[in-house]
C-alpha cells in the first residue's frame, strides 16, 4: 500500500516521541531529523521536507510542549496536524454549482490515469450526488483511448460523446452542446496527454478551456511518477491553473512523497484518489485520515 515505506520508516521515531516522559530540545532536534530523513526517502520534495520539519519544529520547541506531562505527545500531534495542512487541511468536494452543464477536464500526461478518473468520477457524481454525466471522448492523439471510454462508460450505464479523431476542442465545444440539449447537468471531458508536456498540447487545453469555461480543470497525476510529478504539475498549473488533483495509483506500493508535494507547491487541494482500475475504485482525499494512516 501506497505511503507504508514512509510509515514504517516514521515508526521507530514515533514509537519512541510516544513513549517520552521528558524530552529536551536535543531529543526534538534528533527526532525531527530522523522525520526529515523519512519524507526524503518517501519522495517528499526537498523544500516542502525542510518546511515541514521547520514548522514543527517552531512549534515543539516552545517551553509549554516541553515542559508539559506529555511532550512526545504533543509533539507527534504537532506532527499531524502540520502533516493534514501539507495534503490541503479540508476535503474538497467537486464544485457544482455553476450553470448546468456543469463542466469537468480532465488533465495530465499520457498514462496518469485520466481515462479511468473521468469514468470513475462520473460514476461517483451519479451514485453520490445524484448528477447525470455526460463523458466527452477528447483524447484523439490515443485512439485507443475513445474507445477505452466508450467500454468504461458502457459498463456503468453513463453516456460518451465521440466524434472519432477530430479537432478536440470542436469535440469539447460540440460535447458541451450535446450536453446542454440534451439535459445533462454534468459534463467530464477526457483530454489527451503525451509522454511529455508539449507545447502544441498545452495550446489545445488552453483554446478547450476558453471555449467551455469548465467549472473545474483537474490535474491527474500517477502516484508512481516519483519526483517527476511536481515538476509536471507545475508547468500545468503555470497554463490552466488547474482547480484540483487526483491521484491515480495508491493501491501501488509508490513511495507516494512527490504527490504530498503537489499540494504544497501548487496550493491546489487533492480531492480524489484512484485505488484500482475498475470505475468504482475512487475515494474523495481525506487530509485526516491519510496523516492518521501515514503516522500508525
Ligand atoms: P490516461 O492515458 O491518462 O487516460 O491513462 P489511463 O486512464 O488509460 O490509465 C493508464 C493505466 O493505468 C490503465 O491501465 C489503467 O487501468 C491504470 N490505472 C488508472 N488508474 C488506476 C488506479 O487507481 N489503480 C491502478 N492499479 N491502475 C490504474
Amino acid at each position: 500500500m501506497m505511503f507504508s515505506q514512509l510509515t514504517e520508516s516514521l515508526e521507530s521515531t514515533l514509537k519512541n516521541l510516544r513513549g517520552q516522559g521528558t524530552l529536551t530540545e536535543e531529543n526534538v532536534a534528533d527526532s525531527l531529523r530522523e522525520v526529515r530523513r523519512a519524507f526524503l526517502e518517501a519522495d517528499v520534495s526537498f523544500n516542502v521536507t525542510r518546511d515541514f520539519v521547520k514548522a514543527v519544529k517552531e512549534k515543539a520547541m516552545g517551553s509549554e510542549v516541553l515542559t508539559s506531562v506529555t511532550p512526545g505527545q504533543q509533539i507527534v500531534k504537532i506532527i499531524h496536524d502540520e502533516l493534514v495542512q501539507v495534503m490541503g487541511g479540508e476535503t474538497k468536494e467537486i464544485a457544482l454549482s455553476g450553470k448546468p452543464p456543469v463542466g469537468i477536464m480532465m488533465v495530465g500526461l499520457q498514462g496518469s490515469g485520466k481515462t479511468t478518473f473521468a469514468a470513475k468520477i462520473s460514476l461517483y457524481l451519479r451514485s453520490k450526488r445524484k448528477k447525470k454525466p455526460l463523458l466527452v471522448a477528447a483524447d484523439v492523439y490515443r485512439p485507443a483511448a475513445i474507445k477505452q471510454l466508450q467500454v468504461l462508460g458502457k459498463s456503468i450505464g453513463i453516456p460518451v460523446y465521440d466524434e472519432g479523431e477530430g479537432n478536440p476542442v470542436e469535440i469539447i465545444q460540440h460535447g458541451y452542446e450535446y450536453a446542454e440539449k440534451n439535459g445533462f447537468d454534468v459534463v467530464i471531458y477526457d483530454t489527451a496527454g503525451r509522454l511529455q508536456i508539449d507545447e502544441k498540447l498545452m495550446q489545445e487545453l488552453e483554446q478547450a478551456r476558453e471555449a467551455v469555461h469548465p467549472e473545474e480543470i483537474l490535474f491527474v497525476a500517477d502516484a508512481m511518477i516519483g519526483q517527476e510529478a511536481v515538476n509536471v504539475a507545475q508547468t500545468f498549473f503555470e497554463r490552466l491553473n488547474f482547480t484540483g488533483v487526483c491521484l491515480s495509483k495508491m493501491d501501488g506500493d509508490a513511495r507516494g512523497g512527490a504527490a504530498l508535494s503537489i499540494k504544497k507547491i501548487t496550493g491546489v487541494p487533492i480531492c480524489f484518489i484512484g485505488v484500482g482500475e475498475k470505475p468504482n475504485e475512487i475515494d474523495l482525499f481525506h487530509p485526516d485520515r491519510m496523516a492518521s494512516r501515514i503516522l500508525g
